[in-house]
């Protein structure tokens, strides 16, 4: 890569920090063209009617890609900001600016990779190497201590023997400047309008207002460990329902990688050596280590984490039931707990972990319906939706992942006791019992 012209290809890593595809090229490269392009495939429509990526989820990321398009320019270069096939794009980039190299940041899974394998392809023809960069977990893949196939079973082993092992690895600094001698226009980042999807509408009820890019997940971090030390409370608050501050909420940057986990991390470490060193702040380590684990796992399993008989291949019958999920996914079951979760899920695009449970447990355990089509609902609405959190999460709460435990259930009476116990939560969403709109 060194002395050449080499172009970045943006996916999941929309930062300057910890971003070593940036960091190598832009030290290396005599000159470098960042791109990213929105896949097509996005806005397709899933058979059961609502988008692949709804209103929510492509509102965070455009504003993601705002701020990343300003973060670059702060550099002097530019990012480009393309809708289509990438393997095309690429392809015709690489022809009109003699790019000689092409970085990308690694997927492990199935549309990511076809993306990359098509592009491999036509950049073959003109003999363009690609590089790709692991960078999106804690531990590095080369670092835990197994092969990838021999990736422990369940989470409680893999995080046990990788605190042992593995040690996290230092976050690359951002790249003083970005080489660029491209005569291009800068690219607007197109608007929710440019494919008729409505703005969606901001409802004050909501956890969080989340607002896309690595200026405002920085800043975010910074106020919940530094300034509101709310990660000292973490691991008592974590199963709430209602608030800005109960869990850290910086899911949807890392998803679309605002921010890097090594980032929050280091954060972390440093509060821990300058302030309060406590069970709280440990808990959000551990909780962004089943984060990594579903990665490796998505890895080590492939497409078998789609399947609705899952990672073993195990047969349950499950009803493809249209009507009883299409109450559940609108909260209108009846069951006021799942009701009021699914309805905060629907306004605003977010749910707490507890809710995600609670309702993923209801769908495929209770109503028995296929647990596939309640994960694509998540895939279309989650603002902070991650291929391999959602799906294998959804895996093990259907009893076809890693869970060593079968029959795990969460029975709604007994959570609302303990979760919601004065029922303000579901009186939020739904209004006061007597007003709860019964299917
Ligand atoms: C059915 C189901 C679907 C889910 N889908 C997603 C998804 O698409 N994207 C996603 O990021 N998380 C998903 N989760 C995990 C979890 O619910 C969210 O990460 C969490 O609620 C986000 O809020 P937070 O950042 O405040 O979390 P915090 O409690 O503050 O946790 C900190 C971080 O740790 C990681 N984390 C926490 N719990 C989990 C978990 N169970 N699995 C993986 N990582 C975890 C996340 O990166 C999270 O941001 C899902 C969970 C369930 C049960």
């Amino acid at each position: 890569m060194k002395g050449k012209r080499v172009l970045c290809w943006f996916t999941d890593n929309l930062r300057l920090h910890d971003n070593e595809m940036l960091w190598q090229a832009a030290t290396k490269a005599s000159a470098v063209l960042p791109v990213y392009i929105i896949p097509e495939r996005w806005f397709r429509q899933h058979p059961l009617g609502f988008p692949k990526a709804g209103a929510f989820r492509l509102k965070f990321l455009l504003e993601s890609l705002t701020d990343l398009q300003e973060q670059v320019k702060a550099k002097q270069a530019n990012l480009l900001v393309l809708r289509g096939e990438p393997s095309e794009i690429i392809r015709s980039l690489v022809k009109e600016h003699n790019i000689q190299h092409v970085v990308a940041s690694t997927a492990v899974t199935a549309e990511e990779l076809q993306d990359f394998e098509r592009t491999e392809k036509e950049l073959k023809k003109v003999q363009v190497p690609i590089d790709y960069y692991w960078q999106n977990t804690l531990y590095q893949l080369n670092d835990i201590p197994w092969p990838i196939h021999r990736l422990p079973e369940n989470f409680t082993s893999f995080r046990k023997e990788a605190e042992q092992e593995a040690t996290v690895r230092q976050s690359f600094p951002v790249p003083d400047v970005i080489p660029f001698d491209f005569k291009i226009e800068t690219t607007p980042i197109p608007s929710l309008g440019d494919w008729d999807i409505p703005q969606p509408k901001n409802d004050i009820r909501t956890a969080y207002p989340f607002r896309g890019g690595e200026s405002a997940a920085i800043q975010h971090l910074q106020q919940y460990i530094w300034e509101d030390e709310r990660i000292t409370t973490y691991k008592e608050t974590r199963n709430e329902l209602i608030g800005t501050a109960y869990s850290s909420k910086v899911s949807a940057w890392l998803a679309v990688g605002s921010i890097s986990p090594r980032y929050v991390y280091e954060e972390v470490k440093k509060f821990e050596e300058k302030r309060i060193k406590n069970d709280s702040t440990y808990w959000l380590i551990f909780e962004l280590l089943w984060r990594d684990y579903f990665r490796f796992a998505a890895k080590k399993y492939g497409n078998a984490i789609f399947f609705k008989n899952g990672i073993h291949n195990k047969k349950y019958t499950w009803q493809n039931d249209i009507e009883k999920f299409e109450r559940w996914r609108l909260g209108k079951t009846g069951e006021r707990f799942i009701d009021a979760n699914m309805r905060e899920l629907l306004h605003t695009g977010f749910m707490s972990n507890r809710g995600r449970q609670n309702v993923a447990c209801y769908l495929a355990k209770d109503l028995k319906v296929n647990w596939t089509w309640g994960a694509a609902w998540f895939e279309s609405q989650l603002i902070d939706y991650d291929v391999c959190s959602n799906w294998l999460n959804w895996a093990y709460i259907a009893g076809v992942g890693n869970d060593p435990r079968e029959d795990r259930y969460f029975n709604t009476e007994s959570q609302v006791r303990k979760y919601d116990p004065k029922g303000l939560y579901m009186e939020r969403w739904l209004g006061p019992v007597n007003e709860t709109i019964k299917p």
